[in-house]
């Protein structure tokens, strides 16, 4: 389901050269729930937005869904974004001046005539926030705002949930309630690749992978 060969990311920046990944060979099967740990700066959220499509490789080729994203075009990357891609961000990354609902609905690609109001209520509804959908973000908690970044990102029913420390700024019981849903989405059959350093949260995957200075260690001397 997902595929990284030989994959380098170097950023360019004023200071020179930053080798965020360098040669990493990654297979997660369709269906697999794994974990990435590593300290911080070890290239985890770059290897999310390569699988996502947020940004491309500088060399190695990537394959999601069976769709060779390294080398589309932003607009070709755009759609299989939408189409197969669920992300959920630490920082939730809901829209300030939009509603619950419209939050949501971000996740439509536009243009699109269907049920999709109603799809975002009933995920919404599941999550618990049926009596929320017109309030704003700054009006929910943190655990309530990261339940509206799930159904964003569950919207269009994506092969694939990306997750960048979900629950980083949760306590326990949202962060339990986020982690429910993606086991539900896992169990349905998605494939999910989620970055946390916490302990509780990493133990729901099949695998961890261990990352340091943008390469995956071995099982065996992978440091925490
Ligand atoms: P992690 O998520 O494990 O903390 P990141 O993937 O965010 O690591 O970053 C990996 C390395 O790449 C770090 O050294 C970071 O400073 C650098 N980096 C990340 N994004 C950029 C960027 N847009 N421009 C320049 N350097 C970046
Ligand atoms: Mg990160």
């Amino acid at each position: 389901m997902i595929r990284f060969d030989k994959v380098t990311k170097v950023y360019k920046t004023s200071h020179g050269d930053v080798r965020a990944l360098d040669g990493i060979d990654l297979e997660v099967a369709a269906g697999e729930y794994v974990s990435v740990r590593g300290p911080s700066g070890c290239g985890k959220s770059t290897l999310l937005s390569l699988a996502g499509g947020l940004a491309t490789p500088t060399s190695g080729s990537i394959e999601v869904a069976g769709e060779a994203i390294g080398q589309m075009t932003s607009a070709a990357r755009a759609r299989f974004r939408a189409e197969k891609i669920g992300f959920v961000f630490q920082l939730f990354h809901l829209l300030p001046y939009l509603d619950v609902l419209q939050n949501v609905l971000v996740a439509e690609p536009a243009g699109k005539e269907d049920d999709a109001r109603e799809r975002a209520a009933a995920l919404l509804t599941k999550f618990g926030l049926a009596d929320r959908l017109t309030h704003h973000p700054s009006q929910l908690s943190a655990g309530e705002r990261q339940r509206v970044a799930m159904a964003r990102a569950l919207l269009n029913g994506p092969a694939v949930l990306l997750a960048d420390e979900p629950t980083g700024n949760l306590d326990a019981e949202s962060a339990a309630g986020v982690l429910d849903a993606v086991d539900d989405f896992h169990r349905a059959g998605g494939t999910v690749l989620l970055v946390t350093h916490e302990d509780a949260t990493g133990g729901r995957a099949q695998r961890t992978i261990y990352m340091r200075g943008g390469k995956l260690q071995p099982q065996a001397d992978a440091v925490r």
